[in-house]
Parts: C-alpha cells; sequence; structure tokens
C-alpha cells in the first residue's frame, strides 16, 4: 500500500518564494571595498528574478554551468539562487587554487559563463584564453580599480541587472534530482574531482541545519558565513539561512580577524563558521570587542585544537562547535552538539567531548571499517577504522569520473579519515589516512599529537608529518610555530608530550618554523610541509 501524500519536488524554487514572501524585510548586510550594503530580502528577491532573465538573454541553457569567482557576498548569494531556480548549473571557482588547478576545473565542468568579482578580476582575467568554454565573464564591480578589459565577452553585472525584466510567475524545477550546483575537491591527492549536487539534496541538507542538535538555525539569528561561498557552498549555510529567514552578515573580501570581530560586534551576529585558522586569528581580539551576540561559533575542515575551542570558551563562553564533513558530504555530516548524558561530564570530559569530531546529523549514516578485514568495528571508543558514509546528500560518484575507488560495492563513501566511534556514535578522527604516522606496524595519530602541542601556552601553530625511518618505517616530525615571544626549546615541547602521550609516540625532531604553509581552504597543508622540509 502506498501513501496518500502530496509528492511535491525538494527545490530550491521553493526555498526561494518561502523567502519572498515570509521573510520581505529581513536584511542581507555585505562589506565592500567602501564601505557596507544592506539590501532587504525583498530587494535581493527582485535581483535575483532579473539574473534570472539575464542568464536567458546570455542565451544559458537550461544545465548549462555558470562559474562563480567571488568573496562572500550578496550577489552570490543572488547566483546561488538565480541559477539553480532556473535549472542551470552552479559551479563556485575556488579563487585560492593555481591557475592550472581553475583551468582544468573550468574545462573539465565546461563552464559556459563566469560571474567574477572586480577585485578578483586579476586572477582570473590573465586566464581568459585557457577557459575555451567559457563565452561571456560578468564583473560583480566591488569597488575595486582593478582595470576592466575591452573585450565583447566583458559585461558588467548592475547594467545587465538593470537591463533585465523581473522573472514573472513561480520558478519551476519538476526533478527534485536536477544538478544545481557543483563544487570540486581541493585536489590534495590528484587531479581535483567534481561533486554535484541536487535540488534535493541541497533542500535536504538546509533542512538539518535547522535543527536543534545541530545548528538550530532560525529567522531570530544573523548569520556570518565566514567560510568561503567556493568551499563546499559556504557548508551549506547560505541556503540554510536563507531557508529559515535568517539575516546575512556577509564579510566579502574583509577576511582579516579585525574586520571578521568588528562584523560581529557591529552586526551582532548570532551565528558565524569558519576553519580553524580564521578563529585562531579571531582569538586574541575576542576580549577588546562585544561579542557577546554569538550563540553559535562553527568550526570545522580539520580538527579544532583544544586549547583554541578553550580559548574561545574562557573569552567569551562560547566554545566552537566542532563540525565534520568534506565536499563529497555537502558538507555536514556530524557535529559535536550536547546530548543530555553528556550533562554529567565534568569540565574536563566536556572539553574531550567538543574535541570529537560529534554525532551523525540526521539522515546521515556513519560506521567505521577495519581497512584489513573489511569489517565494521563496534563502537567502544577505541577500535579505528575508516569513517564510510551514506546519506542522501552524500556523493554517490564524481561528475565525469566512472574511475574511482572512492564508493564501496554496497553504496558507502569511502572517505579516507581513519576515526573510531563511542557508545553514542560520537566520532573521534584519529587521523586522514595519508597523514597517519606509520610506525612499526602501529598507527600514531597526528592529529592527536598536534592537538596536545598547540595547548602548550608558547606554541602559536603545530603540524606533525611522518618522516621515512629505516626501522620503524615512519617516525613523527613536529613543526611548531612558537607564539610570538617565545622562548621553547625542542625538548620544552617533548617534555610537554611525555606526560600526555605513549613514550613511542614521542616526536623524533622537532623543528620550529615561522609560519605553516596553508592550503586553498586554509587548512594546514601537509602536503606542502612534507615537500618544504622532506624533499
Ligand atoms: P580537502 O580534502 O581538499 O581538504 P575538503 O574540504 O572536502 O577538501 O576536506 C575534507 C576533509 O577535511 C575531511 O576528509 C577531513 O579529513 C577534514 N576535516 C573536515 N572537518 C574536520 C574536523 N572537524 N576535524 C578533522 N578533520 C576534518
Amino acid at each position: 500500500m502506498h501513501g496518500l501524500m502530496q509528492d511535491r519536488p525538494l527545490t530550491l524554487p521553493h526555498v526561494f518564494h518561502r523567502a519572498e514572501r515570509h521573510f520581505a524585510d529581513k536584511t542581507i548586510v555585505t562589506a565592500t571595498a567602501a564601505g557596507e550594503t544592506t539590501a532587504t530580502y525583498a530587494q535581493w528577491a527582485q535581483r535575483v528574478r532579473r539574473l534570472a532573465t539575464v542568464l536567458d538573454a546570455l542565451g544559458v541553457e537550461t544545465g548549462a554551468r555558470v562559474a562563480s569567482f567571488g568573496w562572500n557576498t550578496q550577489r552570490h548569494l543572488e547566483l546561488y539562487f538565480a541559477v539553480p531556480c532556473t535549472a542551470r548549473v552552479l559551479h563556485t571557482l575556488n579563487i585560492r587554487l593555481s591557475a592550472e588547478q581553475i583551468s582544468y576545473i573550468a574545462g573539465h565542468a565546461e563552464d559556459d559563463v563566469v560571474f567574477v568579482d572586480r577585485s578578483l578580476l586579476p586572477l582570473l582575467w590573465p586566464l581568459a584564453e585557457k577557459l575555451t568554454t567559457v563565452r561571456h565573464f560578468v564583473v560583480m564591480d566591488d569597488g575595486s580599480d582593478a582595470e576592466v578589459p575591452d573585450d565583447p565577452r566583458v559585461h558588467d553585472y548592475e547594467t545587465l541587472l538593470e537591463r533585465a525584466a523581473p522573472y514573472e510567475g513561480e520558478f519551476h524545477v519538476s526533478d527534485e534530482n536536477t544538478a544545481a550546483a557543483m563544487c570540486y575537491t581541493s585536489g590534495t591527492t590528484g587531479n581535483p574531482k567534481g561533486v554535484v549536487y541536487s535540488h534535493r539534496s541541497s533542500v535536504l541538507h538546509s533542512m538539518v541545519a535547522l535543527t536543534a542538535d545541530s545548528l538550530a538555525l532560525s529567522e531570530r539569528d544573523t548569520l556570518m558565513p565566514v567560510v568561503p561561498m567556493f568551499h563546499v557552498n559556504a557548508w551549506g549555510l547560505p541556503y540554510a539561512g536563507v531557508f529559515a529567514g535568517s539575516s546575512f552578515v556577509f564579510p566579502g573580501p574583509a577576511m582579516k580577524p579585525e574586520a571578521l570581530v568588528t562584523a560581529i560586534e557591529r552586526h551582532r551576529v548570532t551565528v558565524t563558521a569558519g576553519v580553524p585558522t580564521i578563529w585562531m586569528g579571531a582569538l586574541p581580539l575576542l576580549r577588546e570587542h562585544d561579542v557577546s551576540s554569538l550563540r553559535v561559533v562553527v568550526g570545522g575542515g580539520s580538527a579544532i585544537p583544544t586549547a583554541l575551542s578553550e580559548g574561545w570558551r574562557e573569552a567569551i563562553g562560547v566554545p566552537i562547535t566542532q563540525a565534520w564533513g568534506m565536499t563529497e558530504t555537502s558538507p555536514l555530516a556530524s557535529a559535536a552538539t550536547l546530548r543530555s548524558h553528556h550533562d554529567e561530564l565534568d569540565a574536563e570530559g566536556l572539553v574531550e567531548l567538543r574535541a570529537t569530531q560529534g554525532q551523525s546529523v540526521p539522515l546521515v549514516d556513519l560506521r567505521i571499517i577495519d581497512p584489513d578485514t573489511g569489517v565494521e568495528q563496534p563502537w567502544d571508543a577505541t577500535s579505528p577504522g575508516e569513517l564510510q558514509a551514506r546519506g542522501p546528500w552524500i556523493a554517490s560518484a564524481y561528475y565525469g569520473d566512472a574511475d574511482t575507488d572512492a564508493f564501496t560495492s554496497d553504496g558507502w563513501l569511502r572517505t579516507g579519515d581513519v576515526a573510531t566511534m563511542d557508545a553514542h556514535g560520537y566520532v573521534r578522527l584519529v587521523d586522514r589516512t595519508k597523514d597517519l604516522v606509520k610506525s612499526g606496524g602501529e598507527w600514531i595519530s597526528s592529529v592527536e599529537l598536534e592537538n596536545h602541542i598547540m595547548a602548550h601556552p608558547q606554541v602559536e601553530e603545530a603540524a606533525v608529518i611522518a618522516m621515512p625511518d629505516p626501522r620503524w618505517t615512519e617516525r613523527p616530525l613536529a613543526c611548531v610555530v612558537p607564539a610570538e615571544g617565545a622562548r621553547l626549546t625542542a625538548e620544552d615541547i617533548v617534555e610537554h608530550l611525555r606526560e600526555r602521550v605513549a613514550k613511542w609516540w614521542l616526536p623524533d625532531e622537532v623543528r620550529f618554523i615561522t609560519e605553516l604553509p596553508k592550503t586553498s581552504t586554509g587548512k594546514f597543508s601537509k602536503k606542502n610541509l612534507r615537500e618544504q622540509l622532506l624533499s
């Protein structure tokens, strides 16, 4: 027997129309070179409707890829809706990738049009001739004085919008499995791979950010996505925020800690999200600003050092909520929110809990598999295995690449992360498979070593990498950036670790460096570190 409910597709047009009707007076603020712009949802929605007909006028076909090359801005949010609501596919290009990677990705996705912030033209325009599928470049003038090329392919965003008639009536995408957006993994190994999100996956993923045991995002919130809109759709927050009717604050190009903290203070931001390096930069400024409006600060993308989360909690009473995910998981798959049984934990227990990657969010299943036997490991908080994920917003394949071992024959995504799971399903990431230190047939978790080293008061940043070793295969090498004015020796670091980890985990060598290399999404780049130090 079938249920007798209406079969309504889960599509972004619904999210858009709901926001347009219900939240017309909510605001979207964007920091610009000249100050700030503010629009209401009503004004934004009108512009989305105009942008929809601009895409028609540019001859962009249904299903074609529309690329963006931009900061976190209101205009980017216009693209986030106008493109998928008209059944085209938004492809957010990562502005921090190398020229080769950008042209590879744009060519692989066969981007038809690129919308680019004027301040980013100097990065993109030199590649124009390599972007052979791109017919139009639409420049979003953000007040920068970067030269706009005199070329028939180049158009001005505001002029196009002004001339366009707004799309009338309701947007309609009939099949919820239609592609809505795509994003490439940053290609730490091999070429970047394309992940294609559908309307259905985007709507369901947004819904879960509104649930109480994840972010509890609501209409009352003022949301500032610091994580870039080119990094896994700013972790889905733009769609989730519009769904909830939250006010938005977009930092634009103003990504320095001072600008971010000032924006939180000025606009009474309640929810924000970013990678740990961003929150490390902001930590010393917290006591100089009134950021008491903050309710949730999400950190993810790499492990949140305990010292960082505790630093925030001590400064403003709000720790960092750790979330875990990947480009392939949309990305929200787990979050370290507290369950009722955690009320019994003492302060130390809570610190431990916040250092986990949390429990899977509703609709996502996680399991850990022993790499040698292929058998699922028990949820005993100690048995490690490869973390695998399944759910309606988890990738089932890569775009145009049939040949991959990232998916199991029974339909799970192999994440390449190694983790343990406790009895309640809280995941603790031991390491990435490729970052584990394999010493004498056993694993050493670089993540755990880093966490302890960064808890040393005189340490600013640390990363641990595997050093080839003739006897043990690999041994840990700790790379440490001392805090300003610190007087540290290698022995101090080893002594600090001696009380905290097994003897055979102690790094064989500690090197002091002035800065850790970062990836295009602001994470510590162990790949570059290995190249710098070991080649
Ligand atoms: P890239 O592989 O280029 O870093 P992603 O942004 O998709 O691209 O990164 C996904 C990876 O980031 C995960 O597989 C995991 O290793 C790491 N990661 C994400 N969130 C966390 C977290 N909270 N703690 C530890 N690692 C994390």
